[in-house]
């Protein structure tokens, strides 16, 4: 009788949910014949134990007892968004320029403000009003570039949410390190904070929420030496690496003039281009560029927002996808965007893959909503633990209601996820089985306060009067 008491015990889920419809994007083999179209699911649950998925079932086969049921009804069940590249607290700078080409924006506006505003707890409360922003929207796992990385992973501890935060590195000096080698210092000791962090552990390592690496910024603002520093840092301290690349055409031109070679090629001489690299934009890449990401295995982070709002290019999405490169989406900063949104990112993704090309059969909606989350994951080291929905994995999961005006009739609910819904019919959020949205509401971050605070930040900053 204590024998089969305990094996209860053992096998008895944290929470079950039942959905409608569950689109796991990897599916297992047991799962296959269960399927709509391959790609969804009908009538299954979830099952979560410690933080992470136990199972997926068909509901009325599922034998495993769970201390909460949360019946969602006509919802989907998919991937928490991870969105693969941006600079959180610059939501603080959201709408401050527009219009303007990226050196103007970046040296006549953003650098600017930056250096008259940006320090600790500008960094905080901006990225806590990301994040917010964030799991309104569905994502799960965000990768941050930004100053005073400590006070992002810090604030996306406290909120729940999973972070890889890459640490800046730069030639010239800011309010937050005065050169390349202060930059690098500081990135290890960070680092080591969070690898030590109380908050910070879990059994499993890379379940952690927060993950450390380097953001080296971007070709034309660092310069050999540090890259090479860091190539061989995040070797050995095993941390990913994030950079901007080949953004527009007047980096590869000046880094022809400057160097004689396009900028991957200095950085794969440098011998900085590894897997464990994703390279955010390259909008401005020809077959030799892909060639060469392919030989390495790095990844490509698209922002098509960003791109199409700095009318830097466009991120040949169908050929890199032909050649196998790794793929993910990011919605880069709100400054440039100018929102967190992975619905309407997705979506964009999805339709200018099939513009560039002039070929309708280009980034079909599963593949856009696999960059979005599982690609995303890949891009930073997290595929193990986050990115799709699977026995093992971490329990980072949204839910989105389909049950409105807009969302009817439901045909096909990938369709829906890429071409129709928006994230303002995100439900329910879960980070490591942690609900952080509950039936719309926030549940680590208090809504009035986030928007008190912005305010008072908008007042200091004053957009310039046009
Ligand atoms: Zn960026």
């Amino acid at each position: 009788m204590n024998a089969v008491t305990k094996k209860e015990t053992q096998t008895q889920a944290d929470l079950r949910i039942n959905a409608k419809w569950i689109v796991p994007i990897e599916s297992s083999s047991k799962q296959a014949d269960q399927t709509l179209s391959n790609h969804v699911l009908i009538d299954h649950c979830i099952l979560i134990k410690d933080g992470l998925i136990l199972a997926i079932e068909k509901q009325t086969d599922c034998q495993i007892s769970a201390i909460e049921t949360l019946d969602l009804g006509q919802q989907v069940l998919m991937p928490g968004w991870v969105n693969a590249h941006g600079h959180a607290a610059m939501s603080l700078f959201r709408g401050l320029a527009d219009d303007l080409p990226l050196m103007t924006w970046l040296q006549e506006h953003i650098w600017p403000a930056e250096s008259q505003h940006v320090d600790k707890s500008f960094v905080k409360e901006g990225t806590e009003l990301a994040i917010a922003e964030m799991i309104q929207s569905g994502t799960t796992t965000f990768a941050d570039m930004y100053f005073y990385p400590q006070q992002s992973a810090e604030a996306a501890l406290k909120a729940g949410m999973r972070a890889v935060c890459f640490t800046p590195v730069l030639d010239f000096p800011t309010n937050y390190a005065q050169n390349a080698d202060e930059y690098i210092r500081k990135a290890v000791e960070c680092n080591d904070r969070f690898n030590s962090h109380p908050l910070n552990q879990h059994p499993i390592n890379k379940h952690r929420l927060i993950q450390i690496g380097f953001g080296p910024h971007a070709p034309y603002t660092v310069s050999d030496e540090p890259l090479k520093e860091i190539t061989i840092l995040a070797d050995q301290l095993d941390m990913p690496v994030q950079i901007h690349l080949h953004e527009t055409a007047f980096e590869v031109s000046e880094s022809l003039e400057k160097f004689n070679k396009r900028p991957i090629q200095r950085l794969a001489d440098l011998g900085f281009l590894t897997e464990r690299i994703s390279c955010v934009h390259m909008t401005q890449i020809d077959d030799s560029d892909i060639a060469l990401l392919k030989k390495i295995g790095a990844s490509i982070v698209h922002c098509p927002e960003s791109n199409l709002k700095l009318a830097s290019g466009f991120c040949p999405i169908s050929k890199l996808s032909e050649a196998g490169i790794p793929l993910a989406i990011g919605t880069d900063g709100a400054a440039s965007n100018n929102d967190l949104d992975m619905f309407s990112e997705t979506k964009t993704a999805a339709l200018l893959a099939k513009g560039v090309s002039q070929d309708v059969s280009s980034l079909p909606a599963i593949e856009a909503l696999t960059m979005a989350t599982l690609g995303g994951a890949r891009a930073l080291g997290l595929d193990e633990v986050t990115g799709s929905l699977k026995p093992g994995k971490a329990a980072d999961i949204q839910a989105i209601n389909f049950n409105t005006l807009s969302s009817q009739p439901v045909f096909d609910p990938i369709s829906h996820l890429v071409y129709c819904a928006k994230s303002t019919q995100v439900s329910y959020v879960w980070v490591n089985g942690q609900c952080l949205l509950n039936e719309g509401k926030l549940t680590t971050l208090n809504e009035e306060k986030l928007i008190s605070q912005a305010k008072v930040w908008a007042s200091k900053i004053q957009a310039p009067i046009k």
